[in-house]
């Protein structure tokens, strides 16, 4: 499966990101943490309205969009959705319509968590909003009037599901795969274990399907912040099924779609205390910003893995999917006073 083989460089795309991002060791934080080799990819320097994984997604899904003559884009997110945020922007860089439907997924409120952060952004953006309560009904109800208002002005939209998270997505971090096998390559380090934050699944899907047709030898853990292991995981199979059928090459073996959701805590966008301690960590030894619900989360798990020693001595590679503009929607509870 070289990348030769794969359809990658057929597909619609849109340039958006700054790519490569870099792929930077992190000394002191592995000192820290106990690594002896630790690296951070750095896809939270992807460049878009301040950052995130979401923007290598995005320019599949709006270059499709933009094939197919689309004026307006519309998508799924919770309240503090760093997928709605980053899709908003791209809209409004690429002059389409962006309409956002953000339901409250996460049982907090207060705000800091109903104003600030991603939430500020997509207003600030210019996105049409439409908060929905945790309901179905409602949720489908807001569709159907969406799909009726955008039918009535004679538009065209492009449905994108939350995370962004459909095969085309999943094509932004086949791209991000093949750039790590590149650089891993380089740092000689190809046998890396690489950790992830898993949501909807499209990065971990993308992640590993691009390191294989880039030769990589990494190992890739998923760490799930979204739902429990099981679902996190077939999201993650289906996934990388679909994006393999897209361009043509065998799917990666099931044997290497590992998913963890020890680190979940009590549910989605739900602080817990290992996240924090990583947030921390991270930033006082590397002014490292992570973010309460994916990446600090998943910095959680490094932590955790690497001092049980499951790492052996190879060399490990963190994702920073990025989301640090939600931090400022968690100001009210960071566990520290801010203010010495
Ligand atoms: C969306 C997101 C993820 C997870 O990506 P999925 O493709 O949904 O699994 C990880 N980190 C951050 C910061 C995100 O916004």
């Amino acid at each position: 499966m070289a990348p030769s083989t794969s359809r990658f460089d057929e597909q619609p795309r849109v340039r958006l990101a700054e790519l490569p991002t870099p792929l930077e060791r992190a000394e002191r934080l592995g000192r820290a943490l106990g690594v002896e080799r630790l690296w951070v990819k750095r896809d939270d320097l992807t460049g878009l309205a301040l950052e995130g994984n979401k923007v290598r997604k995005l320019e599949f899904l709006l270059g499709t969009a933009l094939r197919d003559g689309c004026d307006t884009v519309v998508t799924f997110g919770a309240l503090q959705s760093n997928h709605a945020r980053q899709t908003a922007a791209a809209c409004a860089r690429l002059g389409l319509r962006c309409e956002l439907v953000l339901t409250r997924a996460v049982p907090l409120s207060g705000p800091a968590f109903e104003r600030s952060g991603n939430l500020l952004l997509d207003y600030l953006l210019g996105a049409t909003i439409h908060v929905v309560p945790h309901d179905d009904d409602l949720l489908a109800a807001t569709v159907e009037d969406l799909h009726a208002e955008i039918d009535a002005r004679g538009g065209r939209a492009r449905w994108i599901p939350p995370g962004g998270s459909d095969a085309v997505g999943a094509l932004g971090y086949v791209g991000a795969g093949l750039e790590l096998a590149d650089q891993l390559a380089e740092a000689g380090a190809e046998a890396a274990h690489v950790v992830v934050a898993s949501s909807t699944g499209g990065t971990q899907a993308g992640l590993v399907t691009g390191l294989r047709l880039g030769g990589s030898r990494a190992t890739v853990h998923g760490v799930a912040v979204y739902r429990d292991a099981a679902r996190t995981h077939a999201e993650v199979a289906r996934l990388a099924l679909e994006v393999a059928r897209l361009l043509g090459v065998d799917p990666v073996p099931e044997a290497d779609l590992s998913v963890d959701d020890a680190f979940l805590g009590d549910g989605y966008g739900l602080p817990t205390p290992g996240m924090w301690e990583a947030l921390a960590t991270a930033a006082r030894t590397e002014g490292l910003l992570l973010d309460p619900v994916y990446s600090g989360k998943a910095a959680a798990a490094l932590a955790s893995w690497a001092a049980e020693g499951r790492f052996g001595d190879r060399d490990v590679v963190f994702v920073h999917t990025g989301g640090a503009p939600g931090l400022f929607a968690y100001a009210d509870r960071f566990p520290e006073p801010t203010v010495p």
